[in-house]
């Protein structure tokens, strides 16, 4: 079933009694060609790249919870194309050109909003840095403006740029960067990849991989064995427990990351607003609720909780770029278990067992990249080459020091 505004009419009309489940919920197969793990954005966006453009069958996604239920509905919901080297920005700009056409590609209203993001200055070399970024993201075709104090006051001017602990020099404008409805694309994806004829397994917990001569053969589940011709991990936050059940040690850690809701508040906030003097970035969502987080609580877990020191820091920063926002109430606050690489990038790549792929090391960046990650993970798994925009996200660039440490602060997973 399509959707449009005529179907949409067509519902209105008879009570809305025709729409269908947006998705099957198919029982497992014996055995597929693909088998993907996780059926988070990045899962779900490979299952659909892999029926849609690379004309693969026979693949089933394996979710050992709901749709939706990982960190692709527990994200801040932003999309921008603003890194700095080469190995990134070209990966991230296709990623925010898929973004600008998902919507047609997946017959589904995700809600992309190009409301532009803002990262503020408060110093000359601040300033220096920012110019030199926008310059690299121009020159790989994304797009970006330098903006004087001025400038960021007639796009925000309920900043604190009078009294401020760390004054406004400017900003850095990306005004293609915005944000989507985070768990649209995980639903938009698990619905356009099953019109393709993927089988979305839900309550399908992978316990095992079995592996013979160095080829993997298949997963253990909790809903039985299921046969592999080639098999694709893209758990984001377990990455490290998954892949040890494949004798993997991965350069990744996991920590959780919090984010905050307020009640709903008028329309205030443009767009994407990031303090550069804190750890703290807000948008205001299309029900009127400011979105806002900041930094990792630092600690090693699973749990998808935080405490409440980080609350503290977060609040804090919000206070010292906008002092308004201590007139808001919380309305609700939760975590999501990030999969922090060594040096802030991902990693897709081959594993040195036969048949067996990982996608993974997102760290907090793994929302935007989705449709890119998606594409290039498909790529991978039904070519057996790297895509050309992800050929630097390889296993053995730390063996190798070809670290793409966009920050510059070494394998420091809380100053990612
Ligand atoms: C609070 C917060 C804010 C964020 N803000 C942003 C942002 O603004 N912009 C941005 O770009 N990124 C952001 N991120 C990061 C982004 O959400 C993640 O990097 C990205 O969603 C990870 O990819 P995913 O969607 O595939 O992960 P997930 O949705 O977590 O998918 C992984 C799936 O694997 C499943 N799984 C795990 N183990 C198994 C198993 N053994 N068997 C089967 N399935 C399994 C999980 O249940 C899960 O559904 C944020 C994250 C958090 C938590």
């Amino acid at each position: 079933m399509s959707y449009s505004g005529f179907r949409l009419i067509k519902e209105a009309l008879r009570g809305h009694s025709g729409w269908k489940p947006a998705w099957r919920n198919p029982e497992p197969q014996p055995g597929y060609d693909f088998v993907i793990v996780g059926g988070g954005g990045h899962g779900l966006a490979t299952a659909h790249y892999l029926a849609k453009v690379y004309r693969k069958s026979r693949i089933a996604v394996l979710e050992k919870g709901w749709i939706g239920g990982g960190n692709v509905g527990r994200n801040t919901t932003i999309i921008r194309s603003n890194y700095l080297l080469p190995g990134n920005e070209p990966f991230y700009e296709l990623s925010l050109q898929l973004w600008e056409g998902l919507e047609q590609d997946l017959n589904y209203n995700a809600m992309v909003s190009q409301r532009g993001v803002m990262n503020l200055f408060h110093s000359d070399a601040q300033r220096d840095a920012a110019r030199r970024r926008g310059n690299g993201m121009i020159l790989h075709g994304s797009d970006a403006e330098l903006l004087d104090t001025d400038g960021v006051r007639s796009e925000a001017p309920f900043l604190n740029f009078n009294n401020a602990r760390f004054p406004i020099k400017g900003a850095l404008m990306h005004r293609r960067g915005g944000t989507v409805r985070h768990d649209a694309v995980a639903w938009g994806y698990a619905r356009s990849a099953d019109r393709h004829g993927v089988d979305i397994i839900q309550n399908c917990e992978v316990t095992g991989f079995r592996i013979e001569n160095n080829r993997v053969l298949g997963v253990e589940t909790s809903r039985g064995y299921i046969g592999a011709g080639k098999i694709g991990v893209a758990v984001a936050g377990s990455s490290g427990r998954v892949m040890s059940q494949a004798g993997m040690r991965l350069p990744i850690e996991s920590h959780v990351l919090q984010a905050f809701v307020s009640e709903g508040l008028k329309p205030v906030l443009p767009g994407v607003i990031t303090f550069g003097a804190g750890h703290f970035y807000v948008s205001q969502s299309d029900k009127g609720g400011l979105v806002f987080g900041g930094d990792i609580d630092g600690y090693n877990t699973y749990a998808q909780r935080g405490n409440l020191p980080v609350v503290e820091d977060v609040c804090e920063g919000g206070m010292a770029l906008m002092p308004m926002i201590g007139r808001t109430r919380l309305l609700r606050m939760w975590g999501g278990v990030m999969d922090m690489s060594m040096d802030g990038s991902p990693i897709i790549d081959r594993t040195q067992i036969d048949g067996l792929y990982f996608n993974g090391g997102w760290c907090y960046g793994g929302f935007k990249a989705t449709p890119a990650s998606g594409r290039v993970f498909a790529h991978l798994l039904a070519t057996d080459t790297p895509h050309e925009t992800a050929t630097a996200y390889r296993f053995d660039r730390f063996e190798k020091g070809l670290m793409i440490d966009e920050k510059g602060v070494g394998a420091q997973p809380n100053l990612h």
